[in-house]
């Protein structure tokens, strides 16, 4: 997708790409703000045009922050935020000359699967507009998909790139933790966040890295290596690779559609050179992954957003003091879901409830992240369907949470963010018309090794884009 752009007058790039924004958001709601041609996002990046990206049509989740231009991460209580300041990732998109068209729809605060949370309105899936895209990165999903934009940023904190990416038929990729810097993005989980892109090619999401990675001091959790040349570096060869298939999760899943395409893919990699090993979890201790996440998630989230509250940040609802203030200003610009999570958070903090539960739950991280580490000594990577049904319609009641399908099969991509793992979503296939798709995840710092087995596995698949509903 960025050979189509490349070398191409980025104005005449900018008004097709514009137009084709426009026509995205008419159709799946996946925009939040458009960016003018003479805005200096765009007029910057002009001068950037020998970069890597030069004139190619992005999109910028709506959370990270950009100068002069609203960033409300689709929650009512920044409905007014103009940063003034860019994020790090930002300035690096500029100079490389890539074109920032819009920010992109997500869930509010970037919490949810769904897009369904979203201030501006839920995000439709481009296969399918009865069903979801995703989330919560589901906007950039969505604008990648239809071909608006060739690739958009977006977030992950628990699956929030790699899930919406299975549903919209797109790459989906977040590096080692670290790797990206997170200044100047509006947190969930400080723990866990990630900076990742959705492209429509493996060799795309290596190009961005290159681009995106390296250190930055604004960044406490900024890892200190230098970017390598990923994409020239991409080599698909299989031999002398070993990738497991996590038994658990391919256990858990009904949809034998998903699972066929799975296994035909399976035989293909072994045909091109892999070995192929089926490795398991503990399976009580995988069970446990889903509720300490959302522990630790909602945790940190409470401490993180704290300052949402009307008297050092956001909206500012009237009160007779500063607490009816809090109470007014947190009551009508949070949403009922960010509204539970921060009970949930604050309650896990109580001094009386760390114990048993917010240090539970990171006593239960570190076991997970040992089983996965005894596991790479093994395996060079972990490989399973990223997710185990389609895209759900938009009206469907949320899954039987306690099934193992949803605690295991819909839920295994949080370990890529528990380990700090580099993790990627690739297409496979499709079930009744709608995108299907596999996740690999390699150990921590090997985005390149990560970046291979997937160039692998997209060739194995051949996976194209349908035309459809887009
Ligand atoms: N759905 C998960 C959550 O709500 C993941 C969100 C994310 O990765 N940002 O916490």
């Amino acid at each position: 997708m960025f050979e189509h752009y490349k070398n191409g007058d980025p104005k005449t790039n900018y008004e097709k790409a514009n137009q084709s924004c426009h026509d995205s958001q008419d159709k799946y709601n996946d925009v939040v703000t458009f960016v003018d041609y003479d805005h200096p996002l765009i007029q910057e990046a002009l001068h950037h045009q020998d970069g890597p990206l030069a004139a190619i049509p992005i999109a910028l989740k709506d959370n990270v922050n950009t100068k002069d231009l609203k960033t409300t991460a689709c929650c009512h209580i920044l409905d007014n935020y103009i940063p003034q300041y860019n994020a790090t990732i930002v300035e690096k998109l500029i100079n490389a000359g890539a074109l920032i068209m819009v920010k992109s729809s997500m869930d509010e605060l970037a919490m949810g699967g769904t897009n369904l949370t979203a201030s501006t309105g839920p995000v439709a899936n481009p296969y399918d507009r009865t069903r979801i895209s995703g989330g919560s990165s589901g906007g950039s999903a969505a604008l990648v998909a239809s071909g608006a934009v060739a690739m958009a940023i977006g977030t992950d904190t628990g699956d929030s790139i790699r899930k919406p990416a299975a549903y919209c038929g797109v790459v989906g990729f977040k590096p080692t933790y670290g790797r990206i810097s997170r200044y100047g993005i509006i947190p969930y989980s400080s723990s866990l966040d990630h900076v990742g892109v959705f492209t429509t090619s493996v060799k795309d999401a290596a190009i961005s890295l290159e681009v995106l990675a390296g250190r930055d001091d604004r960044d406490m959790t900024s890892i200190n290596e230098k970017p390598e040349p990923y994409a020239d570096l991409l080599n698909s060869d299989l031999h002398g690779k070993t990738i497991g298939i996590i038994g658990n999760v391919i256990d858990s899943i009904d949809n034998e559609n998903i699972l066929d395409q799975f296994n035909a893919l399976v035989d293909k990699l072994k045909a091109n050179g892999a070995t192929i090993q089926t490795v398991y979890y503990d399976e009580a201790l995988l069970k446990t992954l889903l509720p300490s996440y959302y522990l630790i998630a909602n945790c940190e989230a409470s401490a993180n957003h704290s300052n949402l509250d009307g008297l050092r940040f956001g909206v500012r609802m009237d009160g007779d003091d500063p607490t009816n203030v809090m109470i007014n200003s947190r009551t009508h610009g949070l949403g009922p879901l960010i509204r539970k999570r921060f009970v949930i958070g604050s309650y896990g903090l109580f001094e009386a409830n760390q114990e048993k539960l917010f240090k539970k739950a990171q006593r239960i991280r570190r076991l997970l992240v040992n089983a996965t580490m005894d596991l790479f000594k093994h395996v060079d990577g972990l490989l399973a369907p990223a997710a185990p049904t389609i895209a759900p319609k938009m009206d469907t009641d949320s899954a039987d949470q306690l099934s193992d399908q949803y605690l295991i099969a819909d839920n295994w991509l949080i370990l890529g963010n528990f380990t700090g793992s580099p993790s990627i979503t690739v297409p496979l296939g499709y079930d009744h018309g709608c995108p299907i798709a596999t996740n690999i995840m390699t150990k921590p710092f090997s985005d390149q090794l990560c970046l291979d087995l997937a160039s692998a596995i997209e060739q194995a698949s051949g996976f194209e884009p349908m035309k459809g509903d887009r």
